[in-house]
């Protein structure tokens, strides 16, 4: 009974509040793929509602800062496997060889290069356009964003009396996710990192025990190990990479264990800190002690901050809000796009959806939707050795060949047995296709090496456009000796009926 009467004059106060509320013709919460509002809005009035950095996790804490270290971790470990074409360092005085040739990072210049001269100053001129002149149909609200009603939101949590309501018409949910902390780690409060933090440390770690095995991990273990950080990688299965397919998946760990430790099909039982350093207990009973540890294991929906029942919006299993082919959620007027819904967390894919969604919200003909794009997505794994992939994994083509009584061929092309992957003396690295032998169409490409996120765009263009594989691979020029011809090669590598 106490409850029920709570609640009633809970909702007697929410009621009272969206009387008086603001009234916008679009809120729009989250400031990542949800700030990209095109020009067909701009007679709109626009509440942007931002919790955190202005710009979202790509921007700030994700794709951009974490591909400008990798780059230089990429000249790093170059530059220490230059011997392999011809490049000895010398002493310059004596030229005497150095056996062991070391390289002084410079993290606070890493810092400055990536957040204090690209990053930061371009979330700080995204957040000051959006509050001035230029968008005078925008008010940006920096603070949380819940439900109290339909299409009426509190902004603030309503400690001190900080809390405004604001209503809209339409309303578009892009809150992305958050990275998931285990239970053991979360219970044991020991101090750890997340993508957010990581990259601005003090000073680079000697030591870091990386949590996780899938892209965001490898990435961060990629950058810490060729900075010279001691990284050891614990994942509960034994393999990492695991949803991919499986040559790169099986290749790519038995390379990356000549990078950096990997401690695999292990769980993390307990942790502890001690001395200044951070050990983590594992279910054989191993400890590892390490200066900094990175959690990475997955991300976890934002949706749990919305209070979506009282919007009427229903959410998956997982948290995420379930929307239906053009973004509409379960409650009217109210919309979706990409990390916060179902789908591969990826910045194209939400920036897709963003378009799509943007223009559903901005047309006022039902027949003129458009629908959000899940087929044929790429993505980059930027490791080392980077990967490239799109389409089906082998294991999920024999499945359907069978269910489709289709044969597949299948061809794993070298670099080593490419002209320009002798140029870059690559003895790991491979291009995969899995097609269909009937109709000669691409069904799946997986690439592992230098430039395969860059190399695998070729066979985006065959996959999404449906292209005969005997005419793309003979009925153009393919640039002698560049590493496009890893894929020449893999496509007349495959055997059709
Ligand atoms: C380390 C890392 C590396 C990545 N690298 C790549 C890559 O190389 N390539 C790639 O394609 N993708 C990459 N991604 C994934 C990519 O960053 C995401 O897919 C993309 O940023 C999702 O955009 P979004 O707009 O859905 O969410 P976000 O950009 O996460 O934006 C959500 C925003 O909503 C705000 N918010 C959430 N809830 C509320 C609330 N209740 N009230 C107010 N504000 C709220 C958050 O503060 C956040 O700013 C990476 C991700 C990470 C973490």
């Amino acid at each position: 009974m106490a409850d029920i009467a709570a609640d009633s004059a809970e909702h007697a106060e929410h009621a009272e509040h969206a009387e008086h509320a603001e009234h916008y013709d679009l809120i729009i919460v989250g400031t990542g793929s949800g700030n990209s509002i095109p020009e067909e809005l701009n007679d709109r009035k626009i509440a942007i509602v931002e919790k955190g950095i202005f710009g979202g996790t790509c921007i700030n804490v994700g794709c951009i800062p974490t591909k400008m270290y990798v780059y230089t971790a990429d000249v790093a470990r170059e530059l220490t496997e230059a011997s392999r074409y011809g490049l000895s360092p010398v002493n310059p005085g004596t030229g005497e060889p150095v056996d062991q040739p070391q390289w002084r990072i410079d993290w606070d210049g890493l810092k400055e290069r990536v957040f204090g001269r690209r990053i930061d100053p371009i979330s700080r001129g995204g957040e000051e356009y959006r509050r001035g002149d230029e968008t005078p149909n925008i008010t940006l609200y920096s603070d949380v964003a819940r439900f109290t009603g339909d299409r009426t939101m509190q902004i603030g949590t309503g400690e001190n009396g900080n809390a405004t309501t604001i209503t809209a018409d339409q309303v578009i949910l892009a809150t992305g996710t958050r990275t998931w902390v285990p239970d053991v780690i979360a219970e044991s409060g020991v101090r750890y990192r997340t993508n957010v933090d990581v990259m601005r440390m003090e000073q680079l770690p000697r030591t870091m025990v990386i949590l996780g095995g899938s892209i965001i991990a490898t990435e961060f273990a990629h950058v810490f190990s060729s900075l010279g950080v001691e990284v050891f990688v614990i994942n509960r299965s034994d393999i990492l990479l695991r949803k991919f397919d499986e040559t790169v998946s099986s290749r790519f760990t038995e390379v990356s264990g000549t990078q950096w430790t990997n401690l695999l099909g292990r769980t993390v039982t307990g942790a502890r800190e001690h001395g200044g350093l951070v050990t983590v207990t594992l279910d054989d009973g191993r400890e590892i002690d390490c200066d900094e540890l990175l959690l990475a294991q997955g991300r976890v929906p934002n949706s749990d901050l919305l209070d979506c029942a009282a919007g009427g919006v229903e959410l998956d299993d997982d948290g995420k809000i379930i929307v239906d082919d053009f973004g509409r959620t379960s409650a009217d007027g109210v919309w979706a796009l990409g990390d916060a819904i179902a789908g591969p967390e990826l910045k194209h894919v939400a920036n897709q959806e963003a378009r799509a969604v943007f223009h559903n919200v901005a047309t006022s003909d039902e027949f003129d939707l458009e629908p959000l794009k899940h087929d044929n997505v790429p993505g980059g794994i930027f490791s080392h050795p980077q990967i490239g992939y799109v389409g089906m994994t082998e294991a999920e083509a024999r499945t359907w060949a069978e269910k489709n009584d289709r044969t597949l061929t299948v061809k794993v092309q070298e670099y080593s047995d490419v002209a320009y992957g002798w140029a870059m003396e690559d003895t790991t690295g491979f291009c995969k296709l899995i097609a269909d032998a009937g109709s000669r169409r691409l069904l799946g490409a997986h690439i592992m090496g230098p430039q395969a996120a860059t190399l695998i765009q070729l066979l985006v263009t065959a996959i999404e456009f449906d292209l005969d594989l005997v005419d793309f691979a003979t009925k153009q020029y393919w640039p002698h000796p560049s590493l496009s011809e890893l894929v020449e090669n893999a496509l007349l590598g495959l055997e059709f009926e």
